[in-house]
């Protein structure tokens, strides 16, 4: 019998997994740059946390949620997501008495009970920045500009930002009533129904076209902000365009939950199909209290890996002739030269020299091979005949030229031509 990865998992594999490896750590550059710090955080919280941060009514909550109890009967659940545990980390440790914003960036592996398909995963990976503890649009506009500096990084160009803003506890509760009002009178099944009365912001998000061809003439956000949100928005975009960053409003972006206040942003890329978010945020002022926590106005975003990969391969910016896994490369002659070659290989990787050498007692044909394979620019051929003359032949693999290098100086003169 032999294993497969689960459902909806998939495992990254060199070369390729190299190129992931240096994607995450594009994609919060900007935020490193702007002072946001590394937190990390547990893969597994209690369930409640999750339940009350990201909403009882969400599908992640209600459907999507890897929940288990520990052999002690919590009931713990795999992190469907960043931004729960950065607050609950924020409050344990009681960052937010010390200079706010706290500002905080995270990587990790996210878990969620999706339908499998390209670009849905049930497991995936994303990258996080939070800026928690302020209320100022310069802090809105810095969040959004790191994300689509993070995507301009690795080159992108087909990234596109969406932003809204869904007001705050003065205005959205009269939005929602009128967006309620609507949508009672449009004919929906039972269980949009009752999202209608639980969540209705929810309901404009709903991607079945039956759905969204009733939604035409439904009440936006953007008409019904009161005075101050409305000035806080345009204050956010209007930084937004001193800064050049290109951004489409869009006034039917939404997020269903009642934290969740002014600013809401997505990046999408129309290479991707229906799963086309490669990343999204916003500001949610209500969660810490929802938390248990004092009133913390805070914004930050998560941005998906896998797709923003997806991204760049529709594009052509993934780069698939596998780069050279190490400079150089060992074949050794003979049981004597293998253990010199070992001892070689290691003071060359000692001195940042990236090495290999071939196992196995392989011959010279077959070592050669493996020189090719490894990409390495140069191959040291040591055989008896060398050994004895405490000499090594130094091949470079791109020309097919050979000179012979006293064992004593090969470290420094490989040095010189691999850097
Ligand atoms: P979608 O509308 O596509 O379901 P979402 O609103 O659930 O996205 P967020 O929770 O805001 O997404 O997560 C931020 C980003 O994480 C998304 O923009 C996407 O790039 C990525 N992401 C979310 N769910 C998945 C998944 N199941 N597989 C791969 N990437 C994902
Ligand atoms: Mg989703």
């Amino acid at each position: 019998m032999s294993f497969q990865a689960p459902k909806g998992t998939f495992d990254w594999l060199p070369p390729r997994s190299e190129q992931v490896l240096a994607v995450r750590e594009a994609l919060v550059g900007p935020a490193r740059l702007a002072g946001y710090g590394y937190i990390e955080t547990p893969v597994f919280e209690d369930t409640q946390l999750f339940a009350r941060g990201v909403g009882e009514s969400t599908d992640i909550v209600s459907k999507e949620m890897y929940t288990f109890p520990d052999k002690a009967g919590r009931s713990l659940t795999l992190r469907p997501e960043g931004t729960a545990s950065v607050v609950r980390a924020v409050l344990q440790h009681g960052l937010h008495n010390g200079q706010l914003p706290v500002k905080l960036w995270y990587s990790g592996s996210q878990f969620r009970y999706e339908r499998a398909q390209k670009g849905r995963y049930r497991h995936f990976w994303q990258v996080g920045a939070e800026a928690l503890g302020s209320e100022d649009p310069a802090l809105d506009a810095e969040v959004v500009l790191l994300g689509a500096q993070g995507f301009a990084s690795l080159g992108l160009t087909g990234v596109r930002l969406l932003i809204n803003s869904l007001g705050d506890k003065t205005c959205r509760p009269t939005y929602r009533a009128a967006l309620q009002e609507f949508l009672r009178g449009l004919d929906l099944d039972a269980d949009t129904r009752a999202r209608i009365e639980i969540n209705p912001l929810r309901v404009l998000d709903d991607k079945r076209p039956e759905v969204q061809a009733q939604l035409t003439g439904a009440p936006l956000v953007i008409d019904h902000l009161c005075a101050a949100c409305k000035s806080y928005h345009e204050e956010v975009r209007a930084l937004l365009s001193a800064a050049g960053v290109a951004y489409e409003d869009d006034p039917r972006l939404v997020r269903g939950l009642d934290y969740y206040t002014r600013t809401t942003f997505e990046f999408v890329h129309d290479g991707l199909g229906s799963q086309s978010a490669v990343g999204g945020g916003g500001r949610y002022d209500g969660l810490s209290e929802m938390l248990g926590g004092p009133p913390l106005p805070s914004v930050g975003w998560a941005l998906g890996v896998d797709r923003t990969v997806l991204a760049m391969e529709a594009e052509g910016l993934i780069d698939d002739t596998a780069p050279g896994r190490v400079q150089v490369y060992g074949v050794p002659l003979g049981d004597e030269a293998r253990r010199r070659m070992f001892l070689l290989v290691t003071e060359l990787r000692q001195a940042g020299v990236s090495a290999d050498l071939a196992y196995g007692g392989k011959g010279l044909k077959g070592a050669m091979k493996g020189a090719d394979r490894s990409g390495a620019r140069f191959a040291l051929i040591l055989g008896e005949r060398d050994l004895a003359a405490q000499a090594v032949q130094l091949k470079d693999l791109t020309t097919a030229e050979q000179t012979e290098v006293p064992l004593a100086q090969v470290v420094d003169v490989l040095k010189g031509k691999v850097q």
